[in-house]
């Protein structure tokens, strides 16, 4: 057998119930990459139409691309897809650290699993063997505790783990998995799917090699080096997405503030619980990289009383201004518990935000809230409700199932404020810039920014440089609809492919405009594998991904045109302060520019379901099959 270059060549199958694998060739599955694009594919083949994300007939898979755990800067990520367990449609949930690159010096490129133990159990993957061990006496666990409990039962600091919290074991629908104490995979409740199959980690170690096929791959690696070493990046490499993106945002509009009724923060609260400030504080004791990483965006914080990393920009939205929250103690702590239990921080912000406003509104009361008072920025209400979600105690229970399932409970026209895109809590500012809230409407897992929201609008891209990176003019304009439908459809392909390859999408042009392009993307994969490929195959290869994901969700969902807008307030609410002032969303331009979107991507434009022309040209004859047994497509 020749050789093979970035892959291991293998994929594992898991059956859980039965407690025994099997082995399968990565290579036959290369024409979608890796990471995402296989685990979505055996997604697509194997679960079964009816069954819910918990049962265990779903399946869970891990994977990590070619590029993962050699030297192409960033290649660390880890995809991990699953039936939703908020939407019924696909999730697709990714995270950085050091597990993805492990797991191919263990011997694997995915791992697929499905059935469900009958005991809580880890999975040991080391150096090609499986083990699966019963562990009873983890129950209860924080995801750091049952880190360091494996290495230490193992004897062994190098593995590493992937786990689950609280939040996994006791079935939230918004539980997260998390890694390296900070890098978190969390959403559409993959946690909670994980719980479901009682798995309480999967460890893997392994000292395997990963063949690289360019003779002068080290000479030629350099240059990505290189391009990442531009200013925008020394920002992040310098204060993380906290520091390089938090002010620069709220400036531009797009902050989530108190339950998104604003998308602009006070100026003395940004200063208030701005990385400058956080750093003077002296609560940053330390960066850190992801696997291969020359960008290290991530910080350790020690704040007197508590301990935690991974902090980021999102984390400090969701969990500060959406709440009002401006204590940056209370905000760091907030994300360090999210993690230690293993929720979405996402969800987390969004529900307790969506509270306050229901408790500011009265509408709902102390009665109610089991005596919690749950005015704007009260940190220690919401550090309180934190703890009944997790352990679904009291009025926290009421978020077990997402925020969606919670306003149908309360009633009282409460869903009119609950930020949710078919069922996924959404906490992303939505209004200020058209193609980001479309990008996050549109994504098939069911909301979120990065798919196919682009970061443009907010940079004020010249026509120019828009017409030569997109093909459209208005990329940089964030009030405009016209051309966001192609702009959108150009970075859900880019977005596919890098989390096919296992990238890290903060070191591509997605982000900064010095940032990896999908020619770079195209010849770091070509210099690895020794498979040809062109910056349009590379978009192909996207585009394909993109459309198994969206034709899972046509065959497991009723998802129909009304569930790819956002909610009604973004529509009747106008900004009231900050640089968008007066902007609200416009129904009818978001219909025409969906309807376009669909038409553009091959799609019914009355139903958005893929057409069979569309699905043949991209070499997808299983979809057509699937859909057609299923009786979505003539
Ligand atoms: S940019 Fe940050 S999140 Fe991405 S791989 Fe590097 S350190 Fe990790």
């Amino acid at each position: 057998m020749n050789s093979i270059y970035g892959w291991t060549g293998k994929i594992l199958i898991i059956n859980l119930t039965e407690k025994k694998y099997k082995i399968e060739d990565t290579y036959q599955y290369k024409d979608l990459i890796g990471g995402k694009g296989i685990n979505q594919l055996f997604l697509f083949n194997n679960i079964p139409v009816n069954c819910d994300a918990f049962d265990p007939e779903n399946v869970i898979a891990i994977g990590a691309g070619p590029l993962v755990g050699t030297l192409s800067p960033s290649a660390c990520r880890l995809s991990i897809d699953t039936k939703n367990a908020l939407t019924g449609g696909t999730a697709s949930s990714n995270c950085g650290g050091y597990f993805a690159a492990e797991l191919k010096y263990s011997g694997f490129d995915n791992v697929v699993i499905n059935g469900k133990s009958n005991k809580l159990c880890y999975i040991f993957i080391n150096n090609g063997k499986v083990i699966f061990k019963d562990v009873c006496n983890y129950k209860g666990l924080t995801t750091w505790e049952t880190e360091k409990k494996i290495r230490r039962d193992l004897n062994d600091e190098r593995i590493k783990v992937i786990s689950i919290g609280p939040a996994g074991e006791n079935l939230l629908r918004t539980a997260a998995i998390v890694t390296d104490n900070g890098r978190v995979a969390a959403k559409g409740g993959v946690g909670g799917v994980m719980g479901s199959k009682n798995i309480k980690a999967v460890a893997v170690r392994g000292n395997q090699s990963i063949l690289i096929y360019d003779k002068n791959y080290i000479k030629k690696i350099v240059k990505f080096y290189y391009k990442l070493s531009g200013k925008d990046f020394d920002a992040l490499r310098l204060s993380g997405t906290h520091g390089a993106i938090f002010e620069p945002a709220n400036n531009r509009s797009a902050m989530p503030v108190r339950n998104n009724q604003e998308e602009y923060w006070d100026p003395e609260k940004i200063k208030k619980v701005s990385q400058e400030t956080i750093n003077k504080l002296g609560f940053e004791k330390l960066r850190i990289a992801c696997f291969g990483c020359p960008l290290y965006c991530s910080h350790f914080y020690d704040i007197g009383d508590f301990k935690c990393e991974g902090f980021e920009n999102t984390n400090a939205m969701a969990l500060g201004p959406k709440m009002d929250i401006d204590d940056p103690k209370a905000i760091i702590k907030l994300h360090g518990l999210s993690n230690a239990y293993g929720i979405d921080t996402d969800c987390v912000g969004t529900e307790i935000a969506w509270a306050m406003e229901l408790f500011e509104r009265g509408i709902i009361d102390e009665k109610e809230t089991d005596g919690l008072i749950l005015n704007w920025g009260n940190y220690k209400s919401a550090l309180k409700l934190l703890e009944k979600i997790v352990y679904k105690k009291g009025f926290g229970a009421l978020f077990a199932d997402g925020i969606k399932v919670a306003a149908e409970k309360i009633g009282r026209n409460s869903i009119y404020y609950a930020a949710h895109i078919k069922g996924e809590d959404v906490f992303e500012p939505m209004r200020a810039k058209v193609a980001w809230g479309m990008g996050i409407a549109l994504a098939p897992k069911g909301g979120g920014h990065c798919e196919g929201a682009p970061v443009t609008e907010g940079l004020g891209l010249s026509e120019k440089e828009s017409m030569k990176r997109y093909g459209v003019k208005t990329a940089g304009k964030p009030f405009t609809y016209a051309g966001k439908p192609e702009l959108i459809k150009w970075h859900e392909q880019f977005s596919a492919a890098i989390n096919s390859l296992g990238m890290c999408y903060l070191g591509s042009m997605w982000a900064f405009a010095e940032g990896f392009s999908p020619k770079d993307y195209a010849e770091l994969f070509s210099i690895t594998t020794g498979e040809k490929l062109t910056e349009e195959q590379f978009l192909d290869i996207g585009l394909k991904v993109h459309n198994i994901e969206k034709s899972f969700n046509v065959l497991h969902t009723n998802f129909s045109k009304k569930d790819d807008f956002p909610p009604d307030r973004y529509f009747e609410e106008e900004l009231n302060v900050g640089p968008s002032k007066g902007r609200k969303l416009d129904k009818e331009k978001w219909s025409q520019a969906i309807t376009h979107y669909y038409k553009i991507h091959g799609w019914d434009p009355n139903t958005g379901i893929p057409k069979k022309d569309t699905l043949e040209k991209l070499g997808l004859g299983f979809v057509i099959k699937k859909l057609k047994n299923n009786k979505k497509l003539d």
